[in-house]
């Protein structure tokens, strides 16, 4: 099972390289660590799981932020309501993802963006475009297209950033963080 201490720190070289792309048939070595991701990503989410397992809650990961250098990330997104008894998830596996169109909006998380690599709070705005639409491969091989708007397009950006050995944080101006907040909208 995998640990938050298990996930690289910001502070290791590896997470700044470019991760290379995947050829297919994925190895038995990356369909378990899909899995794996899949998993710490859906209890992390869950209280009583992250709680018991000590879990720092995250809705993505990129294989790269397990030292494995490989263009591919999974995201856990919550689809329930507030109000809904029991948390409902979808899940998105994307493999060689790029990114093919995107809105000319853009947004940034209010409270600032996350990152299960970065275990301190940091200010500042990260611009992102508020829709995009992805190109990649599922886990069979096989193309496919993924629209996403507001918090999952985000997540997709702050992923496909991680593939290319760049972290949250680069896109913030150190002496100016909150500069351009008047031309993008807040979520
Ligand atoms: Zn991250």
């Amino acid at each position: 099972m995998l640990k938050t201490k298990d996930i690289l720190d910001e502070k290791d070289k590896r997470l700044r390289q470019i991760s290379k792309e995947v050829t297919f048939p994925l190895t038995k070595e990356d369909k378990e660590t899909i899995d794996i991701m899949i998993k710490y990503l859906h209890d992390s989410q869950i209280d009583e799981l992250s709680e018991k397992y000590d879990l720092r809650p995250g809705m993505g990961m990129s294989a790269v932020q397990l030292g494995i250098l490989k263009r591919y990330f999974v995201v856990v997104n919550e689809i329930s309501g507030p109000d809904d008894e029991k948390k409902e998830f979808e899940t998105y596996v994307l493999i060689n993802p790029k990114i093919i169109s995107n809105s000319v909006e853009q947004i940034y998380v209010e409270e600032g963006e996350g990152c299960l690599s970065v275990n301190r709070p940091v200010e500042g705005i990260v611009p992102r475009y508020a829709r995009v639409t992805m190109e990649a491969y599922d886990e069979e091989g096989r193309k496919i297209h993924v629209r996403a708007r507001e918090e999952l397009a985000i997540c997709f950006q702050h992923e496909l950033d991680h593939l290319n050995g760049i972290l949250f944080m680069d896109h913030i101006d150190p002496k100016n963080p909150y500069k351009g907040k008047d031309q993008m909208r807040g979520i």
